[in-house]
């Protein structure tokens, strides 16, 4: 089978490699379609700490059944699947305390290889985070369980019947399924972006508010009776945006930091703020079975329709065009067809 291989930031390599073959408890799946996302960007460009170079490439992806090891009795032959990468250990100090997403051996035991023919998942995988695929969700919908269980994290510690706006600072993958998560609650959303194209594209898919990122101070205050806004999501990754971004928040309510910074980055923030004005910011990382169950019924009862944030539909062959063009502005989310 090909498989794709990030060999340095840029370099991508198709190399020939066997078909992997399931031990006990494990299933190995025909890829269908498999997703680049914004971590595999950063990887692209720039390198990642969590994704080792050189290295099979991809996490997001869905397919079919090829074999299941001995022992696995959830799954079958020719099953139409979406997993996810990862899955608790369980057994750790952080998952004794329900904090799956922070379990020790979580990034250690990932898979990743998913811009290939076919991918082996480990049993603890396949356990927990493996669903079936509902006929009415095409392959390229599936594929997106991974990205919206990391988006759907954060709101699990948040009271959102209590959240009437939110703002999203950056309208890539993962600012447009935190718009959708939003839109699906009722949230009234403003969107900012340097991308003009993002901005329409995120009016298509229901943003309420655009704005260009040196207009966003007044246009919060507009849309907000000079308050701010309840939540704000911080999705770019930037320092200087995680910064800027506790200003745009009302008394009392909560930044969630999700685009993650390269290593060794550091922000300031005023503690006057942080004190009189109980001002939350929330690091979100990952997610746990829970938030991958939730995320699932999201797909599956189309509460959410993520299907338009697939841009195109590329051949593994073709991956370092759609990289290219990602690291260009161009297109939101690629669907690599081994
Ligand atoms: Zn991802
Ligand atoms: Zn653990």
């Amino acid at each position: 089978m090909l498989s794709a291989y990030l060999v340095n930031p840029g370099a991508i390599e198709i190399r020939e490699v066997p078909i992997p073959e399931p031990g006990p408890a494990e299933i190995v799946v025909k890829i269908i379609s498999a997703l680049t996302c914004g971590t595999d960007l950063k990887a692209y460009v720039r390198g990642h700490s969590l994704i080792p170079m050189p290295g099979p490439f991809g996490h997001e992806f869905s397919g079919i059944v090829h074999s299941a090891g001995k022992g696995v009795k959830k799954f079958k032959e020719s099953d139409e699947i979406m997993p996810v990468h990862s899955a608790p250990c369980n057994n750790c100090s952080y998952c004794d305390r329900g904090i799956h997403n922070l379990c020790r051996d979580i990034m250690k035991n990932k898979v990743l290889g998913a811009f290939a023919g076919y991918i082996r998942i480990p049993g603890h995988v396949v356990r927990q985070n493996c669903y079936k695929k509902p006929g009415e969700l095409s392959f390229d919908e599936a594929a997106m369980l991974e990205p919206l269980s990391c988006i759907v994290h954060p709101y699990s510690r948040i009271k959102l019947r209590e959240t009437e706006n939110a703002v999203i600072i950056g309208a890539g993958p993962v600012g447009l399924l935190h718009l959708l998560f939003l839109k699906s609650r009722g949230i009234k959303t403003i969107i900012s972006d340097l991308n003009e194209d993002r901005l329409e594209f995120a009016n298509s898919i229901g943003a309420d508010i655009l704005s260009a990122p040196a207009g966003l101070a007044d246009t919060i205050h507009d849309n907000t009776k000079g308050m701010g806004a309840d939540i704000v999501v911080e999705c770019t990754g930037l320092p200087g945006v995680w910064q800027e971004s506790v200003n745009y928040v009302r008394r009392g309510g909560i930044v969630i930091l999700f685009g993650g910074c390269a290593d060794g980055t550091s922000v300031r923030f005023g503690t006057h703020m942080m004190h009189y004005d109980e001002i939350t910011l929330m690091g979100s990382f990952h997610f746990t079975p829970y938030d991958v169950k939730n995320a699932y019924s999201l797909l599956r009862n189309r509460t959410i329709n993520a299907g338009p944030l697939i841009t195109d539909v590329i051949a593994l062959k073709d991956i370092k065009t759609a990289f290219e063009n990602l690291k260009n502005g161009k297109g939101i989310k690629y669907s690599v067809r081994p």
